[in-house]
């Protein structure tokens, strides 16, 4: 039976490293990926995945109105799909999230999500909270804090490198970064 897969971590692991590696994997073996991107995320770009190591590819943007069973299935009966991978999986809806289920599901696709867990105030994304609920497979990437141990939170920082308190879960188009810490370092407020 095809899985839904929620791969999911800090800022800065490396999560879409990993996806274009798992879809460069299926397109070895002569199969066909479907990659998605919440239209959230414009670092890449409309459209484009890309990770900090100089990896990218062409996705299909989807936003919060979307269906995405029905964009699955679509893209389906045109052609091949082998497999599902998203990108930025926690602006996913509640309800986009079990519209991924019945892809694995009903339509038999395997798919693969990525996204952040935790927001800069430590609270779960609404698409990480209903994947953590309703996949078949969790995976942490794993990155570490300044201090050695797993970094599991994120901090955003201004553009005077302080740590912001308050704000929006998403901030687009701003220049705020992010840095991943440890539960601790995070709780203190230390930047190392
Ligand atoms: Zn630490």
């Amino acid at each position: 039976m095809a899985k839904l897969y929620f791969n999911y971590s800090t800022m800065n692991a490396g999560k879409s490293t990993l996806l274009l590696q798992a879809a460069y994997n299926y397109q070895e073996r002569g199969m066909t990926t479907l990659l998605m991107i919440a239209a959230f995320d414009d670092r890449a770009g409309k459209g484009r995945i890309a990770s900090r190591i100089g990896l990218g590819a062409e996705a299909d943007v989807f936003t919060s109105e979307d269906n995405v069973y029905d964009h699955i299935n679509k893209a389906r009966e045109a052609g091949k799909v082998d497999a599902v991978l998203v990108d930025e999986a926690q602006f996913l809806t509640e309800d986009q999230a079990w519209q991924l289920a019945r892809v694995a599901d009903e339509l038999r696709i395997p798919v693969m999500c990525y996204g952040l867990r935790t927001d800069f105030q430590g609270k779960l994304f609404p698409g990480s909270a209903a994947l953590l609920a309703l996949a078949d497979n969790l995976k942490e990437v794993k990155t570490i804090c300044w201090c050695g141990r797993k970094a599991t939170m994120v901090a955003r920082l201004d553009a005077d490198g302080n740590i912001v308190e308050e704000g929006n879960q998403v901030e687009i188009g701003g220049n705020d970064k992010y840095v991943s810490l440890c539960r601790n370092h995070w709780s203190r407020r230390e930047l190392g």
